[in-house]
């Protein structure tokens, strides 16, 4: 028996997340993309062993919490690397990251907050803003969003501050793009968004950021993967456009692409039954170890189908995770997966098809390296939590 199966019978239900995997993300994007700044975005997957790993790797945080703000400077990123934005940050968030991150006010109203703090500190501070564009992710209309200020209202605001200057702009639309094309002109419009920005009174564009949208494949039958070259040769054209123009700092936020499928859930089969002829593998933390499985067969049940349309970062497309029986591959049988909880929802996946297993046996669920154990309802019925470890080649 290997070390990982070892391990797994010791320490499931578990996620483990690989470190040669993150890694290898991680250069696939520097790699493909040379020249840009990249920040992790730590709701994605916290783990402070993930983290530290990505931060090794040269990368900053994209942090929406103060927590997150204090979580990113423990795994040893400076405070130079360090962005805030997040809706509704209190007087109290703020003061609780003053001086370790650049914020990035998300309204008005917190501008003026951000005023005040300064003020009061007698400290002149560089800020960002959150802008939400006169244009959505496919290069139509704006759309109202609880997110970022309008384009319109910035244009009409007084933007003179004796305590802030705005020295750059964060967008962020949507998740999960796989296409080029409307990546490539999404991040064409924000460089031209960060240019009529500029030419506001109270900004200086230092850096542009032009938030995450890079999507993961979860589904190999289905999904391409995202042309990181093209991607990349685009960004190369508007630094080169930059280099002579707005000199901006250029930033993008990743979150799943580094970490979602270097993640797997594992977690033990507890029983087997059959009812009415169908067969019931019951597992131990179903929607209370790794809840995106339940969501998914949640808005099948109501819909009839799995939704086209992902709902993020709680589900993204029907076939989001991959399951293996540990050690099996004969006699295959068609099951449902349920969890040990008293109620009727927790469930991972309904007639699917895998090898026969036992009691004892381990099923492993792919995909869960992103929106995965922090998203979870862990605490739900007072069962015991399922650990996470990061796994490197000591533990081989
Ligand atoms: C959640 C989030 C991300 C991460 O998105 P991924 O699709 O996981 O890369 C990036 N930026 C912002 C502002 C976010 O809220």
């Amino acid at each position: 028996m290997n070390n990982k199966v070892k391990f797994l019978q010791q320490n499931a239900p578990c996620y483990l997340y690989e470190e040669d995997s993150i890694k290898e993300h991680c250069h696939d994007l520097l790699n493909a993309m040379p020249g840009m700044d990249f920040l992790y975005s730590a709701k994605t997957n916290p783990f402070m062993p993930v983290l530290k790993t990505v931060a090794e790797q040269g990368f900053g945080a994209d942090t929406a919490s103060a927590n997150e703000v204090l979580i990113a400077q423990k795994a040893g990123i400076p405070y130079d690397k360090i962005y805030y934005s997040a809706p509704g940050k209190t007087l109290q968030d703020l003061e609780k990251v003053w001086g370790k991150c650049t914020i990035i006010a998300d309204s008005l109203s917190e501008l003026a907050r951000l005023e005040q703090c300064a003020a009061v500190k007698n400290e002149r501070i560089a800020v960002g803003v959150r802008v939400n564009p006169n244009f959505s992710m496919n290069g139509e209309s704006a759309v109202s969003s609880k997110f970022g200020i309008d384009e319109d209202q910035l244009k009409t605001a007084n933007l003179c501050f004796p305590h802030l200057k705005i020295i750059g702009i964060h967008v962020h639309l949507r998740s999960q793009i796989l296409d080029a094309d409307i990546l490539c002109g999404y991040y064409r419009n924000c460089y031209m968004l960060a240019e009529r920005i500029n030419e506001l009174n109270g900004v200086e564009i230092q850096f542009i950021n032009f938030g995450s949208g890079i999507g993961t494949v979860y589904d190999r039958e289905t999904e391409k993967p995202l042309a990181l070259e093209r991607v990349g040769q685009t960004l190369q054209t508007l630094r080169a456009k930059n280099h002579n123009g707005l000199q901006a700092k250029f930033i993008l936020e990743t979150g799943r692409f580094v970490v979602c499928n270097a993640g797997t859930y594992y977690t033990r089969i507890v029983d087997r039954k059959i009812s009415c002829g169908k067969t019931y593998l019951v597992v131990q933390n179903a929607m209370n170890g790794f809840l995106r499985p339940a969501i998914a067969e949640l808005l099948r049940q109501n819909v009839g189908e799995f939704p086209k349309n992902g709902q993020e970062p709680l589900y993204t497309t029907g076939s989001q995770s991959a399951f293996r029986i540990v050690g099996r591959n004969e006699n295959c049988e068609t099951v449902d997966i349920v969890g040990n909880l008293c109620t009727a929802l927790d469930v991972m996946a309904k007639n699917i098809t895998l090898p026969h297993a036992e009691i004892g046996d381990i099923l492993a669920v792919s995909n869960a390296g992103s929106y995965g154990c922090t998203l979870t309802p862990l605490l739900f019925s007072n069962q015991e939590t399922p650990k996470e470890f990061l796994w490197t080649k000591e533990n081989e």
